[in-house]
């Protein structure tokens, strides 16, 4: 059954379903839908599967983070924040500085097939992990450094995290930047509940000595659920069909990539760059995309509509049984 007409028919019989406009966030003039009789299924959907099947997957820089701050401070990306680190030897920025000045163009090629981008990304991963081997590094001051970034997040994102946790809904923060940058902001931020777990890389050591990344290398082009084939998440977020994703990359979108076929999912692209360029580009892969947004008001309000719903069925059921 095609998507209108099976939606027509659950307007018809569910005396429950929700049009897109009775969400506040998504009638914002910033708020763009392609598909609005799509949306409002995958989110009908979502909200008749309850809690229990959902679960949010994120990107962590310029998603989590700001894009753009009120006082036009910059916010610094997880590597950015790692290369701000005073210790690093000179010639480790500098050549960093070279790699990203070479790959960075191929990353963001519209052009270039993503097959092929992918080889030249796994070669910056390496050669970027290549250039932290043999010299000593404190954590803590990646830590330091992070403190200063706390207060970087969307706005409302404390409030979106402790509802996740609050709702016992787990929280895949997937980041082909460092993962120890963004554990330290997620830590200082106070948002590293026990439902967070971030997927990304990790400095490895040996020897006291820095040695590179730990294993599995997350870029850019394979940054999704694939990659945790095997792990003890992998088993639990497969019992979650329903997801959030949430992005600020085209890439992004990708990022539920190795979960059922059968299962609904809602992306939500936050584009700040480019707007006209881009605009159309990132309406083909995200079902909402959000213009220059920099809250977490609409992740919150389907949340919340979730969760209305679910308190309603509750109520009905409890008086059923009495
Ligand atoms: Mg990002």
């Amino acid at each position: 059954m095609n998507t209108p007409l099976k939606t027509q028919l659950q307007k018809q019989t569910n005396e429950f379903f929700i049009r897109l406009e009775e969400v506040k966030p998504l009638c914002d003039a910033n708020c763009k839908i392609k598909d609005v009789d799509r949306v409002e299924h995958i989110l009908n959907a979502l909200i008749n599967g309850g809690t229990k099947r959902l679960q949010l997957v994120s990107d962590f820089d310029y998603t989590i983070t700001k894009q753009r701050t009120a006082d036009g401070s910059p916010v610094l990306s997880s590597f950015g924040i790692f290369n701000s680190c005073k210790s690093l030897p000179k010639g480790y920025v500098e050549e960093t500085e070279r790699l990203y000045h070479k790959y960075r163009p191929i990353e963001v090629d519209p052009h270039l097939p993503i097959q092929e981008k992918t080889k030249y990304m796994v070669e910056w991963w390496t050669k970027s992990g290549e250039l932290l081997v043999g010299f000593p590094f404190d954590e803590n001051e990646i830590d330091e450094v992070a403190f200063k970034y706390k207060d970087s997040l969307r706005d409302q994102s404390n409030v979106l995290f402790h509802t996740l946790y609050r709702l016992n809904i787990p929280v895949l923060i997937f980041s082909a930047g460092l993962g120890n940058s963004v554990i330290s902001v997620l830590k200082h931020a106070k948002v590293l509940l026990p439902n967070v777990k971030v997927i990304s890389n990790f400095l490895r050591y040996r020897n006291c000595l820095l040695d590179g990344f730990q294993e599995p290398m997350i870029h850019t082009f394979n940054k999704n659920e694939t990659v945790l084939e095997g792990s003890d998440y992998y088993e639990l977020v497969h019992e979650r069909d329903h997801i959030i994703v949430m992005g600020d990359s085209i890439g992004d979108a990708d990022m539920a990539r190795g979960v059922p076929a059968s299962s609904n999912i809602i992306k939500i692209g936050f584009l700040f760059d480019h707007v006209e360029e881009n605009l159309e580009r990132y309406m083909n892969v995200f079902d909402i995309v959000l213009i220059d947004d920099q809250t977490m008001n609409v992740p919150l309000a389907l949340l919340s509509a979730i969760e209305a719903q679910e308190k309603k069925n509750l109520e009905k059921s409890f008086q059923f049984n009495s």
